[in-house]
């Protein structure tokens, strides 16, 4: 690839993120004065002063929740969707070099945060200046929002979302080229029920996570040995405890996984009479998609339906199960909640939702995503089809948005890890892919 349009920018942009990843923008809840403490306060205020640098109007919000950064003019309005928040550097003696102080080396910039997500923002803000530096004039407004929250509750981008105007379209630099144009919603749920005196569980797994081991303990693992003999399923016995074996995969590609969990409730729903086991022995035993309840959901955006039996804790008094749902782009979240809701009834059992992150959903063949895609393939040549199966980026929280880089192919992916590092060329050609990208979005022709 050749610099044509950022190559003056390369220098000063690296200098820029030196800075920035000098701050240690980790989420602190123990300061009175900020909603997500001083570091990522002094974060959002260097970012901010930064784009000012760059002839851009800023606003932070007073509470201190989120700040953006706007330039040219228009009712129009194109978004840049950032986040300035890094995850926690655990174990800061195992970096080759400290994680807060950037060092350039082996090719790469190494230091927390410079892929996920400072960065990506940081190329896509020289990528515009590079463009305004060339004399070039935006034809809509531009702004740069900056979220403090991302890597854990988004409560900074809410809160924008709650007050702010939307953008008309946007990209979100904050994930893997070619671009991320569907991500199916998330709906995470509690089915809650009566308790039992026959037995106990307490299988805790994280919601997001296909279960490969699944506890019983209890009076009859001999029986249950024979249920599952029957049924074929693996399993251990260690004195009093029976363990049934699955595979465990992200609840993202729950298809991929065995349920080691819903196994274990099938066999148990033979020995013992409870809503819980029989509600999911009817219903997702064998069936990861849960279409004896739903009938059969998906499109061809996003595939189908999968519902995550999780966990569950059964005691005297109470039992609750975790399921995790991933929801197909074209379907309606609040109808299937009904659903749910009503065939949870049917066996005395209720619904609580726990937590929902809408989906993502940006026809392929809009001006958004045909341009982003010429645009990269024309620079790169690199033909990847367009992804849709993402993880959760800010690209769910606003209409016509999509994840675009910074991740290219064959770059390790070292967001959250010891020695995060971005190889200078992924840097370098991701300025160079988003001016281009701005030039046929935001500029005057
Ligand atoms: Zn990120």
């Amino acid at each position: 690839m050749d610099y044509q349009l950022t190559k003056d920018h390369q220098k000063p942009a690296i200098e820029t993120l030196k800075q920035w990843i000098s701050i240690p923008s980790v989420l602190d809840e123990n300061d009175s004065k900020t909603p997500f403490g001083q570091p990522i306060q002094e974060m959002l205020e260097l970012a901010l002063a930064t784009c000012r640098d760059m002839g851009m109007e800023t606003y932070i919000d007073p509470e201190g929740y989120y700040g953006y950064a706007e330039m040219g003019q228009g009712e129009e309005l194109f978004g840049v969707l950032c986040h300035l928040d890094v995850v926690p550097a655990l174990n800061p003696t195992e970096w080759t070099t400290p994680p807060f102080e950037m060092d350039i080396r082996d090719g790469a910039l190494f230091g927390r945060g410079t892929q996920d997500d400072k960065g990506p923002s940081i190329a896509a803000l020289y990528a515009l200046k590079a463009l305004l530096d060339q004399g070039h004039q935006l034809n809509k407004r531009v702004r740069f929002i900056f979220g403090t929250d991302e890597e854990n509750l988004w409560r900074g981008l809410n809160r924008y979302n709650e007050k702010e105007e939307q953008v008309s379209m946007g990209i979100v630099p904050d994930s893997a080229f070619p671009l991320t144009y569907a991500e199916k919603g998330l709906l995470q749920l509690h089915i809650t029920g009566p308790g039992s005196d026959a037995f106990e569980m307490n299988n805790k797994g994280a919601l997001n996570v296909v279960p490969d081991k699944a506890v019983y303990k209890g009076d009859k693992t001999e029986e249950l040995s024979n249920i599952l003999n029957e049924l074929a399923y693996k399993y251990e016995v260690n004195e009093e405890t029976l363990t049934v074996l699955g595979k465990s995969v992200h609840s993202k590609d729950s298809l991929k996984g065995d349920n080691a969990l819903a196994h274990l409730l099938e066999a148990m729903s033979e020995l013992y009479d409870h809503p819980i086991l029989n509600f999911v022995k009817d219903n997702f035993a064998k069936d990861v998609n849960g279409q004896s309840i739903f009938g059969q959901v998906e499109d061809e955006a996003s595939g189908s339906l999968t519902c995550n039996i999780a966990n569950l804790e059964v005691d005297a008094n109470h039992s609750k199960l975790g399921i995790d749902m991933r929801i197909p782009v074209t379907a309606d979240k609040d109808q299937l909640v009904e659903t749910l809701t009503k065939a949870a009834k049917e066996y005395q059992l209720e619904y609580e939702e726990f937590d929902y992150l809408a989906s993502l959903y940006v026809p392929v063949d809009s001006e958004l995503v045909t341009t982003l895609l010429k645009v990269y393939r024309d620079l790169t040549g690199d033909m990847t089809e367009p992804i849709s199966s993402g993880g959760a980026t800010f690209a769910r929280t606003m209409k016509n948005c999509v994840a675009f880089g910074a991740l290219q192919e064959g770059v390790a992916d070292t967001m959250h890890q010891v020695d995060e590092r971005m190889p200078l060329d992924n840097f370098y050609q991701t300025m160079e892919i988003y001016a281009h990208a701005l030039k046929a979005l935001v500029i005057k022709a």
